[in-house]
């Protein structure tokens, strides 16, 4: 008697677990189903890209991110003042022109109290930014300068790229599914790929594609964009030697950065005169 009940947990134990693995194939092959692909361009720089993540599910990624910092951070969200009235005009004007690129996408801004100097767009519009930058950008144009280069990242699917050059788009599509099937240390690696603020530099390439895009968005946005030049010049005084944030990361000298950026100026400076 006690052999065969023993035989039957067995086997009920077996089809538990083989509906489980069932369950959990099923979240992969519906996360699967629901990848394409896609052949488009960057905005701006025009550059032929393969991401596999729509713009929607970008915008699910970034928006779970979104949550969790601003669950994180609840106590230090700054909600009126100065700082919080600059960072949402500029903030409007940068967003009013990368919704031309990305209509789809729903832009927000949070001002957090940090005293760090950064600021980053997830994927999909959501825009974070720290009280420590505010000092260095200094005025409306260095902080369009920032916030242009951020959500360039963003409206050239910058994160949806590392997620798949680090063959992660699966998992992705499954952590938007669900999170079923997805391993702790996966998540933190995507959690990591998606905010900038999370450490993991973006490569040198799109950095300076994001200079690009963001120097022609704050042109479209009606900042003079010679001023992002004395940004960057200031930039490169104020951290020689220190780890730099984000928005100055990953560069093999600043020299030629500033040097790119006053490349693209001309292009920067029509833009600024036919703007509508
Ligand atoms: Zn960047």
């Amino acid at each position: 008697m006690t052999s065969i009940m023993s035989a039957m947990k067995t086997v009920l134990s077996l089809t538990v677990g083989r509906a489980l693995v069932a369950v959990v194939l099923a979240a992969i092959v519906v996360g699967v189903l629901l990848l394409n692909d896609h052949r488009q361009k960057t905005p701006v720089t025009d550059r032929a890209q393969h991401v596999t993540l729509t713009d929607a599910q970008q915008m699910q990624l970034g928006s779970q991110e979104y949550t969790k910092t601003l669950r994180q951070n609840r106590a230090r969200i700054i909600s009126s003042g100065s700082q919080y009235a600059e960072v949402n005009r500029v903030a409007r004007r940068i967003e009013a022109v990368a919704s031309r690129d990305k209509p789809s996408f729903v832009w927000k801004v949070t001002l957090i109290r940090k005293n760090e100097a950064n600021a980053y767009c997830l994927p999909g519009g959501k825009i974070v930014v720290y009280t420590g930058i505010l000092p260095l950008t200094r005025n409306d144009a260095g902080l369009a300068t920032v916030l242009g280069h951020e959500v360039a990242h963003a409206t050239a699917e910058h994160a949806a790229e590392r997620i798949e050059r680090e063959h992660l788009t699966k998992v992705a599509a499954a952590i938007i599914a669900g999170g079923i099937a997805v391993t702790p240390g996966q998540f933190v690696r995507i959690s990591a790929l998606l905010g900038a603020a999370a450490g993991l530099p973006f490569s040198r390439s799109q950095e300076s594609e994001a200079d690009h895009i963001g120097l022609v968005y704050m042109a479209r946005g009606g900042y003079d964009p010679r001023q992002a030049v004395a940004f960057w010049k200031r930039m490169q005084r104020a951290f020689k030697g220190h780890e730099p944030p984000e928005f100055l990361s990953d560069h093999p000298s600043d020299a030629h950065r500033v040097q790119r950026v006053e490349g693209w100026l001309p292009e920067a400076e029509r833009e600024y005169g036919n703007r509508t």
